[in-house]
């Protein structure tokens, strides 16, 4: 069909193959088949395997010319290699991030009722939880110039006001009550720029969007103390890292977490869960599907602005798992067909 959208797909290693096939059968329930187009093309070690490279010119060339990417995971025993000349996998990954201008990343958390219980934290504290971790992915600290002496060692850490203003704006765009700001704007020279220019965008561009800024040590306390006060919370690269791995554990399982990297806005948008590929079950069919459907969710939310379908998907993911869902990383015995159909069911 001519105005289908062109999904590329990229399976990947280990149960990334097993989760990417259903949910295509998820996508097609929930849009109705017909809508999507997809393609899948080889990625990471399947790559590697293929034509010695992660990430091919012909795979990358298919993601550009697609209206989102969505991708399961790479990686494996099999090409683990401490030979820096050896191809990775995971160079795939960061291939693609930077080919596709990918400069956010989002992270939804939420604390699904059903699975209150599997979270670390006390449920009282995190019930109600709903916040979005938009992460800067593609500056500061990680991507400055580093130097190294036998006894000295620096990373430099620089961002330009143009790379804050663009995921300020994710963030106040993706915002429903409020963006709160991290940074360490008492001591780093970035962070005073980051603040100043998070204000400037708001005034000028989101005036009736709530800001907050916090210091990125108090937002550690915050987001364990008080995460439901959370609505969307935007900070540079080194500090996403780390806030984001936290806020993870509000939900329990790595098994539950989808993620979106976007970057320019005509170009396609990366969604893919969390987790790896999970070699030590691969081929059982026992992965749990619901971080990959809940990345596909976020596909059709952020990548082609079908709310009410990305709704439709996450609320049927809710409903299995209150009707009792639960694969083995959960605690159960659902293996990933009947985690399918118990969705499939609920939409
Ligand atoms: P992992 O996330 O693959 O697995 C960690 C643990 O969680 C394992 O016990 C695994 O069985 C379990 N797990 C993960 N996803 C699950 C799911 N959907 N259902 C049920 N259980 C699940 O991390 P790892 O073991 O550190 O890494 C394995 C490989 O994946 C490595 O090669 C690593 O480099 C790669 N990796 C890839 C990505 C990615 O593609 N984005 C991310 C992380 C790790």
């Amino acid at each position: 069909m001519s105005d289908a959208k062109l999904i590329a797909t990229l399976p990947g290693d280990g149960i990334g193959p097993e989760i990417t096939e259903v949910t295509k059968t998820v996508l097609n329930t929930v849009v109705g088949e017909g809508r999507l187009r997809f393609e899948d093309h080889l990625f990471g070690g399947a790559s590697i395997d293929a034509h010695g490279i992660a990430l091919t010119d012909e795979t990358l060339a298919a993601c550009k010319a697609a209206d989102a990417v969505l991708l399961a995971a790479v990686g494996g025993p099999k090409w683990d290699t401490t030979n820096p000349d050896d191809p990775r996998p995971e160079q795939g990954l960061l291939g693609i991030r930077k080919e596709l201008g990918l400069f956010a990343n989002l992270r939804p958390v939420r604390a699904i009722d059903a699975l209150i219980e599997a979270s670390p934290l006390r449920p009282e504290r995190i019930k109600g939880t709903d916040l979005l971790v938009v992460r800067e992915l593609t500056g500061g600290i990680y991507f400055g110039e580093k130097t190294r002496t036998e006894t000295t060692a620096s990373d430099v850490c620089a961002y330009s006001t143009e790379e804050v203003e663009r995921i300020a704006r994710t963030a106040f765009r993706a915002a429903t009550r409020k963006v709160t700001s991290v940074d360490k704007a008492n001591v780093l020279e970035t962070s005073r720029l980051w603040r100043e220019t998070v204000v400037r965008v708001q005034a000028t561009e989101f005036p009736d969007v709530v800001l907050e800024h916090l210091l990125v040590d108090n937002a550690a306390m915050q987001l364990v103390s008080n995460p439901s006060d959370f609505d969307v919370i935007v900070t540079e690269n080194m500090f996403g890292d780390i806030l984001s791995d936290e806020a993870a554990m509000i939900t329990g399982s790595i098994g539950m977490l989808p993620s979106a990297s976007l970057g320019n806005p005509d170009g396609p948008g990366l969604f893919e869960p969390v987790h790896g590929s999970a070699p030590d079950i691969a081929g059982q069919g026992i992965a749990n599907p619901l971080a990959m459907f809940l990345s596909a969710a976020l596909m059709l939310r952020h990548g082609l602005g079908w709310e009410s379908e990305a709704v439709a998907l996450e609320s049927a993911v809710d409903r299995a798992l209150a009707g009792g869902l639960r694969t083995p990383d959960l605690g159960g015995s659902a293996n990933t067909a009947e985690a399918t159909e118990a969705v499939l069911s609920n939409l």
